[in-house]
């Protein structure tokens, strides 16, 4: 490949990663793997971007996905969602990897809806959650809407993350927490569902190693 020089030279180096959402919403099952974590990824920040409000950039508890030299990047996701629907930009915190996601709006992973705006009317609570614990919320299969919204809502706070949430919501994930845990016959995400639920609930196991 010739040496590029200027834009394209900029490009070769770091490329911003442009992409429809709906392009990744019909992968086949079948589809390589490296192709679907593209996807969930990308959905994933569809979802958060679209959990918060709109206008100001903030730092999800998503983790980057790249490997520079071999070694998982330890960054996380900041994105940005103008006000009014426009692609959602997003950005690596440490390594700059970055991309603008369009094709998102009305997608199943679209989870702007004015019942968020009830939220900030009730008791809110900050509930502090490793970011292990985050990605097992994340991969809960059966959360309603409202528990969704708050999971994705996390935002990463240095060695950890923070979920904003009412007492009531918060009650609502545990029992999600709770049920997908005594349904699930893999032992690995059995210990996992244990404990994020034991960290939810504050309970003294949650502390053991
Ligand atoms: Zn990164």
């Amino acid at each position: 490949m010739p040496p590029g020089t200027g834009l394209r030279g900029r490009y070769c180096r770091q490329p911003v990663f442009v992409s429809d959402l709906r392009h990744f919403l019909d992968i086949p099952d079948d589809a390589p793997g490296p192709a679907r974590k593209v996807a969930e990824h990308l959905a994933s920040i569809v979802q958060s971007a679209t959990a918060a409000k709109a206008g100001a950039p903030w730092e999800t508890a998503l983790p980057c996905r790249r490997r520079p030299g071999n070694q998982p990047c330890h960054g996380h996701i900041a994105v940005f969602r103008a006000d009014l629907p426009a692609p959602i930009e997003w950005r690596c915190t440490v390594c700059g990897d970055e991309g603008v996601i369009s094709g998102w709006e009305g997608s199943f992973f679209d989870l702007r809806q004015p019942r968020s705006q009830r939220v900030a009317a009730t008791l809110v609570t900050e509930v502090p959650i490793s970011y292990e614990v985050c990605a097992t919320l994340r991969d809960l299969r059966l959360l309603d809407s409202d528990c969704e919204l708050l999971v994705f809502r996390a935002r990463a706070a240095g060695d950890g993350a923070v979920l904003s949430c009412s007492t009531e919501d918060l009650d609502e994930l545990i029992g999600y927490v709770a049920a997908e845990a005594n349904h699930e016959t893999n032992r690995r995400l059995q210990k996992r569902l244990d404990l994020a639920f034991a960290v939810l609930s504050d309970l003294p196991d949650a502390m053991e190693p």
